[in-house]
């Protein structure tokens, strides 16, 4: 467990890394030696996420189930009010979806903080019941994060499975404003759903999203409410058998860890401007970044439907 683990983050530490991180000094032969960077000759190049926040956020919490009263209080998602948590769903064996968000957002962890990372948990297992949605939001914005992502597992009908990823609408409406993290949440979207689908295999949705991975909504509290990039990821259908016995497996969770901790880095390590060199290579756009992993299938995916599906499948 503990070896497969350590292997993996291998795998993901050499699939994030930047060729450019790779100098001179990481290759050359004894004996000829050339000029590096002073970390790189003494192989101490800078973890990739050294000095990035990143905030997951498992969605639901195991205890909700005991505090309904406390969770069915409204608040104030911007255009709406909604409650304040839910308790989430399960398999037909009773896994719980805020079991399974838990287990997945410790694995996460793990991967990001061996790549430098800095990393918050809206909830560890550590309090009775919630956070509420809003307060969920305001972890991610007050840690000013770089990303965000909030870890579920859906509830539909059992016929459909898959995964995908939730991006944030347009909102502006009291104290939402998601104009200014639109486009950089839906690159991090985009290059997650695209990690998580090579990572594990898990198909898109068949259910929603008409085929591409992608819903856009603007009644979810954690986007709504976000001023920094921020994405749902429903990783599977717990009421499909098929998913069901996916989502159950440690083995496939450590799996789905990877593909989450993956997304995020290539995210986090695609070239942005305003750039802070002469590098003038890649520039951002409206749409992601011109190049690299992290904007290559935003253009390609400006359809994604926007629709809310049934109230109460995702908290
Ligand atoms: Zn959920």
């Amino acid at each position: 467990m503990r070896a497969t683990g350590l292997a993996a983050i291998s795998v993901v530490s050499a699939l994030a890394m930047p060729a450019a991180a790779l100098g001179p000094g990481d290759v050359g032969a004894a004996g000829t030696r050339q000029p590096v960077p002073h970390e790189a000759a003494h192989g101490l190049t800078p973890l990739p996420l050294a000095g990035r926040t990143v905030v997951l956020d498992p969605g639901h919490n195991p205890g909700n189930f005991d505090h309904r009263d406390e969770i069915a209080r409204l608040v104030d998602v911007g255009n709406g009010r909604k409650a304040c948590n839910t308790t989430g769903t399960a398999t037909d064996a009773g896994y719980r979806e805020a079991d399974f968000t838990l287990d997945l957002a410790r694995r996460v962890r793990v991967l990001l903080l061996a790549e430098g990372a800095r990393v918050i948990l809206t909830q560890d297992g550590d309090r009775p019941w919630g956070p509420c949605v809003t307060e969920r939001a305001a972890i991610g914005n007050e840690a000013d994060a770089d990303a965000v992502v909030a870890l579920h597992a859906d509830g539909a009908t059992p016929e459909g499975f898959g995964f995908h990823v939730i991006l944030p609408a347009e909102v502006v409406a009291g104290t939402a404003d998601t104009r200014p993290i639109v486009a950089p949440s839906r690159s991090l979207g985009v290059t997650l759903r695209d990690t998580f689908a090579a990572v594990t295999g898990e198909p898109f949705a068949t259910y929603l999203g008409g085929g591409t991975g992608l819903m856009v909504r603007s009644d979810l509290g954690g986007l709504n409410l976000s001023k920094v990039p921020a994405v749902f990821i429903e990783c599977g259908n717990m009421r499909n058998t098929a998913d069901a016995a996916r989502l159950s497996a440690p083995v496939w969770r450590e799996l789905a860890a990877h593909g989450v901790a993956l997304g995020i880095t290539r995210f986090l390590t695609a070239p942005r401007t305003p750039p802070t060199t002469t590098n003038t290579n890649t520039r951002t756009t409206a749409t992601g970044t011109a190049t690299g992993t992290a904007g290559s299938g935003a253009s390609n995916d400006a359809a994604a439907p926007t629709t809310t599906p049934p109230s109460g499948r995702v908290g």
